[in-house]
């Protein structure tokens, strides 16, 4: 199965799309990754996703990438004694820490006391994805006294973000903690940390993960965003998590922010998803909205890696819908005259490595040669992501002899994997990149390749070795 674009999709699977038949047909109509929200998903439902997806893969001959994500610490209020109540601009309204089920107009229990320590006077209180918003005007005594900026309907646990303040939690909850090792024990490709606000998060998760699989930071507070930099350095990748993200800060600013996470990730060469309300209407219309369609483009032509599905596919009436058109926008925008163009224009210099430079120098070799395929054999997956940092306009092709690495790499840009046995010679090594740049359908007898990888042959992160190979008429190779 071969993708006609290099952008990849993740899809979000959840009531509408968890059974495997549907699953399968996603994978077809071009889902490379599926995300299981833990926020969501039982470990048993985990379990059984997990195990579908893995059939449905191996049934299809096609890696496909598994994302488990992480709810984070999502503060919430408690209850209310009538399920609901009505605030109204320039009121008063306390969160406090009394335990009960009987908030009402003038409060209700916050069941986080570490987190009223550490409001101050000033901060903003944003309820229910923003609808409401409340300003702390006192705090202290275990409560949170406010004043009502933009009032409206607050009903029972409604989310609470705080995008003025440092909270005191890490990345991780214990509920996040059981959900990273059930995750971790389905062999989860990806983990996807909710609400990361400071490098240590990372740090933190990776202790735990090492190694087993790729740490995605989701970029969705401010604090984040102030910190970004450092982020991008420590984790495998990033999300730009737009739900939260457009909570916590002005809505304009998304659009802008968006640009910068995935300028800073590829410059990193980090792989970045972008995420949430792509295509929205289509949760309940076979056809997204031409708005959709355009912010779809912006994603694929700015260069992200990935763009994602949230309720389009978990819980909508089209999640196969969503896919093709996802699918299909992206096709369109990486034909379009002015893609390479743009693409081009956010590159970035290669690092001083061995890896970046050969890299680089492969790029210009395939397409000012006009080869067919870029090969590239790498054994933890670093150099077929640098190869997909230059963002060349050949096909990358990646070989693995590493079923974790092909896997992980699903959600790169570009990037078509392939799992082989590491070559034991130099020939061999040339013929196998032939036959599989023939057989994939990347190139034909008398195309030519390129072909990058570390001599000796199985040293990791040694990539030394650029080569042009011919493909013979038995799809072998000779050079
Ligand atoms: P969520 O994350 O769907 O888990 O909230 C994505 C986002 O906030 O955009
Ligand atoms: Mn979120």
């Amino acid at each position: 199965m071969r993708r006609m674009r290099r952008a990849k999709i993740v899809a979000t699977l959840g009531p509408a799309s968890h059974e495997e038949k549907m699953i399968e047909e996603l994978a077809k109509a071009g889902a490379d990754v599926f995300r299981i929200n833990m926020s969501h998903a039982s470990h048993e439902v985990l379990r059984t996703t997990v195990e579908r997806i893995r059939n449905v893969e191996k049934r299809l001959n096609h890696p496909l990438g598994i994302l488990v994500d992480l709810q984070g610490p999502k503060l919430r209020v408690w209850k209310f004694a009538g399920g609901s109540v009505e605030l109204v601009a320039g009121q008063k309204f306390t969160l406090d820490s009394h335990n009960d089920d009987n908030g009402n107009a003038e409060r209700v229990y916050l069941p986080h006391p570490e987190i009223i320590e550490s409001v101050s006077v000033g901060d903003r209180l944003l309820l229910d994805d923003g609808k409401l918003s409340l300003k702390a005007t006192k705090v202290g005594n275990g409560a949170i006294e406010t004043e009502v900026i933009y009032g409206g309907k607050l009903s029972d646990k409604k989310g609470v973000s705080l995008p003025d303040t440092l909270l005191p939690t890490g990345a991780l909850t214990e509920k996040d903690h059981a959900d990273l090792l059930a995750g971790l024990a389905a062999d989860a490709d990806w983990i996807a940390l909710s609400f990361v606000q400071r490098p240590e998060d990372i740090i933190d998760v990776r202790k735990i993960v090492q190694g087993r699989a790729g740490v995605m930071a989701k970029i969705e507070k401010p604090q984040a965003i102030e910190r970004l930099e450092e982020i991008i350095k420590l984790c495998d990748a990033i999300m730009v998590a737009r739900g939260d993200l457009g909570v916590e800060l002005p809505l304009e600013q998304v659009p802008g922010l968006q640009k910068r996470m995935i300028r800073m990730a590829r410059r990193y060469g980090k792989p970045v998803v972008v995420a949430t309300q792509m295509l929205e209407s289509m949760i309940t219309a076979p056809v997204p909205t031409r708005a959709e369609v355009s912010d779809v483009s912006i994603a694929v032509f700015e260069g992200a890696d990935a763009i994602m599905l949230s309720a389009e596919s978990a819980s909508g009436q089209y999640p196969v819908e969503a896919v093709a058109t996802m699918n299909k926008v992206a096709v369109a925008v990486e034909s379009d005259a002015n893609y390479r163009g743009i693409i081009r224009a956010a590159q970035t210099e290669p690092e001083a490595t061995a890896a970046d430079a050969i890299s680089a120098a492969t790029r210009q070799v395939a397409e000012t040669l006009d080869l067919a395929a870029i090969v590239t054999y790498t054994a933890s997956g670093s150099t077929g992501i640098r190869a997909a940092r230059e963002r060349p306009s050949k096909p990358i092709i990646v070989l693995s002899p590493n079923q974790r690495t092909i896997r992980r790499m699903s959600v790169v840009w570009g990037v078509h994997c392939v799992q082989t046995e590491d070559a034991v010679s130099l020939e061999d090594m040339v013929d196998r990149a032939c036959v599989i740049a023939y057989r994939e359908g990347f190139a034909r007898p008398g195309d030519r390749i390129a072909i990058t990888a570390g001599i000796p042959l199985g040293t990791p992160g040694a990539t030394n070795m650029l080569r042009i190979a011919f493909v013979r008429q038995d799809g072998a190779g000779s050079s």
